[in-house]
């Protein structure tokens, strides 16, 4: 008798290194791939009600369901797309087709977690398996040198650990996948946004285009056309374009390329090019990901709780006016406001910046954490809860840093990183006329709600000093 197994596609949109899908070939003769919109993804956050998935990251993850169907089609077969629940409609298909099995990726967070537990149960009453495998992680959950309780505290340790003891498993091959050859199935439609309830239009020029195709590109170019790696430890605290950093996160986040590919790759590109410090930092970044994964494992839901995983009382209050200025780019200060509006232009920010608007959030504005955390969620291209939520409760002191009390100084770390001004700039095209020397000064961009802000801020940050008004209408000294 013919097996089938239905392959629930979820965060690992890729046909490469997936082991859900080739582990499948291998135990069955056929194979009824499905992808489902989950129509809570487009509802609202849990505390602030923003929208869970933002414009950004709906395109890409539209584009990266239409790029891995077009990839199935490729190894002969499709992808059967729903929308709905996916413990109702995985459930469901599963009953009508009456398959063997169905495989999956396993999540690690409670929202994932709890979808698994009720399509688990469903299944269940149909005796139907489901079977989960673990493929988000550069090393895999089982390799770990120790066990979960005992995962360390500190990321160095961690880092040591599996570098010494655990290795890294190879890719699995894409492999040939078959449809059940009387398969009688609407292979359905990728929704609309209006389908899903929202109210955005399609971004003309997006930052990034999604799905495995563009993922496999991009490493192409960063790699391999570009040589980028070879100077990646020198270039990644960039501010603006694409190319200082490896910008693999969204692909990483929707699971379009695994990170053991991207180690695979890293390898080659040691043999052929070069192997330097730049090569090894780019795979350090990949275990600072896998750290903040298995950190959700061990403390669960503590990661999403006001006093984070280490149960610290941080005073906060709510602010709307603060946190309208902060998400807005409207503090009055240049380097907050310019990473703030590259978010909301376009969905990405880098590390620095990112640490930066955090700790501001936190430290300077005393919002509570989880409003800025929420709205990342909501903005993030790249969005992934154990990287976001575990970066937010570490620079909100409740994390994984030892450093106690570490504090950014957005001022010297705005000279710092953006020297010139020109990120400042980019981003706020009114300051272009100021000189370099005094770009980084705090600006007024309306007077009274700037001093309101400025009142809470503190001895950090001077009195607002640039009127932005005239550094607009300043002309340039004409030339003799
Ligand atoms: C407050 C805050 C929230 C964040 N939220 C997210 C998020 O939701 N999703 C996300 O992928 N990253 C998040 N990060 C981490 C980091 O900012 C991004 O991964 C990085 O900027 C993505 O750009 P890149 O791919 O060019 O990174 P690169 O510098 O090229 O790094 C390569 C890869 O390493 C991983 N990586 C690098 N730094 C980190 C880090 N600090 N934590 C976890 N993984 C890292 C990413 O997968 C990244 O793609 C957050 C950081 C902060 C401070």
């Amino acid at each position: 008798m013919s097996k089938t197994i239905i392959v629930w596609f979820r965060n690992d949109l890729r046909v490469r290194d997936n082991e859900a899908l080739y582990q499948a070939t291998q135990d069955a003769d056929y194979i009824i791939p499905i992808y489902c919109f989950d129509t809570r993804h487009f509802k609202q956050t849990q505390r602030y009600g923003f929208p869970k998935t933002g414009k950004f990251r709906t395109q890409f993850l539209m584009e990266s369901v239409k790029d891995l169907r077009y990839s199935l089609k490729d190894i002969g077969a499709n992808l059967i797309v729903r929308t709905g629940k996916p413990e109702a409609v995985i459930y469901s298909l599963a009953k009508y087709y009456d398959v063997d099995a169905v495989y999956c990726h396993e999540e690690v967070c409670s929202e994932e977690e709890a979808i698994e537990i009720k399509l688990d149960r469903n299944l269940e009453t149909v005796n139907i398996p489901l079977s989960f495998f673990w493929g988000s992680t550069l090393y895999n959950f089982d390799d770990l040198p120790m066990d979960i309780d005992a995962l360390p505290d500190i990321f160095t340790e961690f880092r040591k650990s599996v570098e010494k003891k655990a290795h890294v498993r190879d890719p699995f091959p894409i492999p040939k996948v078959q449809l059940p050859p009387d398969l009688d199935i609407d292979t359905g439609k990728i929704p609309t946004y209006n389908e899903l309830g929202l109210d955005f239009e399609e971004l003309e020029k997006p930052l990034f285009k999604g799905g495995e195709t563009a993922a496999l590109q991009r490493i192409k170019h960063y790699f391999w056309k570009t040589d980028q790696l070879k100077v990646y430890k020198e270039t990644r605290n960039g501010l603006l374009g694409l190319d200082y950093s490896s910008k693999f996160s969204p692909y990483l986040a929707l699971g379009c390329i695994s990170p053991r590919s991207i180690y695979e790759d890293v390898k080659k590109y040691e043999k052929e090019r070069t192997k330097n410090s730049s090569t090894y930092w780019l795979i350090f970044e990949l275990i600072w990901r896998d750290y903040f994964r298995f950190v959700s494992v061990k403390y669960q839901n503590d990661i999403f709780k006001t006093k984070g995983i280490r149960k610290l009382d941080i005073w906060s209050r709510e602010n709307p006016v603060f946190f309208e200025k902060w998400s807005k780019g409207e503090t009055g200060i240049p380097f907050i406001d310019a990473n703030m509006r590259e978010l909301n232009a376009t969905g990405f920010m880098s590390n620095r910046g990112r640490q930066n608007v955090a700790s501001f959030l936190v430290k300077d504005l005393k919002l509570p954490w989880l409003v800025g955390a929420e709205y990342f969620e909501s903005l993030l291209l790249d969005y992934d809860p154990c990287s976001n939520y575990g970066n937010w409760n570490y620079v909100a002191g409740i994390g994984n840093d030892p450093r106690e009390n570490r504090y950014f100084n957005i001022l010297s770390q705005a000279k710092r990183y953006d020297p010139d001004g020109d990120f400042v700039k980019h981003w706020i095209p009114a300051l272009k006329n100021v000189p370099s020397s005094r770009i980084h000064e705090p600006y007024l961009l309306n007077e009274t709600e700037q001093k309101y802000v400025q009142m809470h801020l503190g001895k950090h940050y001077p009195k607002p000093c640039l009127d932005i008004h005239k550094w607009q209408s300043r002309k340039k000294p004409k030339r003799r």
